[in-house]
């Protein structure tokens, strides 16, 4: 069984994103939508799927749900991970707010973790995001956010690199650093996945210059000390930053544990291997919502054979920690972070 596990609950979104088109393709037809895995299909999955360590939930912007507080709250009675991580583009503050004090009620003694959006100063944010005025809803979310005086909840910040912005990297960087000083900060490079429909589109920075940035964000951040995140959590983070680093130099590709130790259920109830390979391991619909006959089924063997067979090699963040945690030969280096940090 996954050790990790993440769940795109809807395909809705209300933003137009230069890396991203899935809120694109929803505001031209919101039907796409249509037929999304239910509260009760997501309850019985649950139940059916043991112990998880970590979970991400994410979208599209998963509180365009109503339903979402309720779902993550489900799932945190149930499954009780460790640590439950939900991305929001910060433009829905009220249902944001109220959706996770509701889930902190229900939330048990996991961690969740939830990290807003922000590709830019200003409005340099609103132009990348496609959506008029989201950085100043971004600034009122962590206000609110803030007010909230949980020590589970950890506020994070999520930056995007693309080629529409990674020229004012640094700017970003010391705004967050300094004027939101999130207990968490992941900076991710912009990738072409089936999951954003945004196959062909030109979106990636140069490496050159990408791989500058990393450095330089991972020496701004190491100033700043972390509140909230775990020294394991953060050797995990630079541990990443330096995969990412050189796989933009030189990609030579790894070991993936993907459909081993993760995999991403969408929200039409299909299991992807991950959200950059997209394998599809099966329906949950088709096995009952019965997770395990799904995960152990020849569909998902077959998948497993072949991510065997390949070194394939990719950005993403989730999958980059689980691999990292599953394959042995890489443990010396996390441990190698861990104590560099002390
Ligand atoms: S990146 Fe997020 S907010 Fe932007 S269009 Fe994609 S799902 Fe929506």
């Amino acid at each position: 069984m996954p050790l990790t596990m993440s769940f795109v609950t809807t395909d809705r979104c209300n933003s137009i994103c230069k890396t991203c088109n899935i809120g694109k393709r929803y505001l031209e037809d919101p039907s796409v939508a249509d037929g999304e895995l239910t509260l009760d299909e997501y309850t019985t999955l649950f139940r059916s799927i043991g112990r998880l360590e970590w979970v991400t939930f994410s979208g599209g912007e998963p509180f365009m749900r109503p339903d979402f507080p309720e779902i993550v709250a489900r799932l945190a009675e149930i499954i009780e991970p460790r640590v439950i991580n939900i991305p929001t583009n910060a433009t829905l503050v009220r249902a944001t707010t109220r959706g996770v004090a509701k889930i902190l009620s229900r939330l048990g003694r996991s961690e969740l973790v939830l990290n807003l959006s922000l590709d830019g100063v200003g409005p340099r944010h609103d132009d990348v995001r496609g959506f008029e005025g989201n950085f100043a809803l971004f600034e009122r979310a962590v206000d609110e956010l803030k007010k909230i005086d949980d020590p589970r909840l950890v506020i994070g910040v999520n930056t995007v690199l693309s080629r529409f912005n990674v020229s004012e990297a640094e700017t970003i960087f010391d705004y967050v650093l300094e004027r939101v000083a999130p207990a968490s900060y992941v900076v991710e490079v912009a990738q072409i996945r089936p999951e954003y429909h945004n196959q062909g589109d030109a979106i990636a920075p140069l490496a050159a210059e990408t791989a500058g940035a990393i450095d330089r964000f991972v020496e701004k951040s190491r100033m700043h000390a972390r509140r909230g995140i775990p020294r394991l959590v953060r050797a995990f983070r630079r541990k990443y930053y330096s995969d990412v680093r050189r796989e933009l130099v030189d990609a030579r590709g790894h070991a993936c544990y993907s459909a081993f130790g993760t995999c991403s259920v969408m929200p039409h109830g299909e299991v992807w291997s991950n959200t950059q390979r997209a394998d599809v391991l099966g329906n949950v619909r088709d096995f009952g919502l019965d997770f395990p006959a799904l995960w152990f089924s020849a569909g998902a063997d077959r998948v497993r054979d072949a991510i065997r067979r390949e070194r394939c090699h990719c950005e993403t963040s989730n999958v980059a920690y689980t691999n990292a945690l599953m394959n042995l030969g890489e443990l010396p280096k996390l441990f190698y972070y861990y104590l560099r940090d002390a």
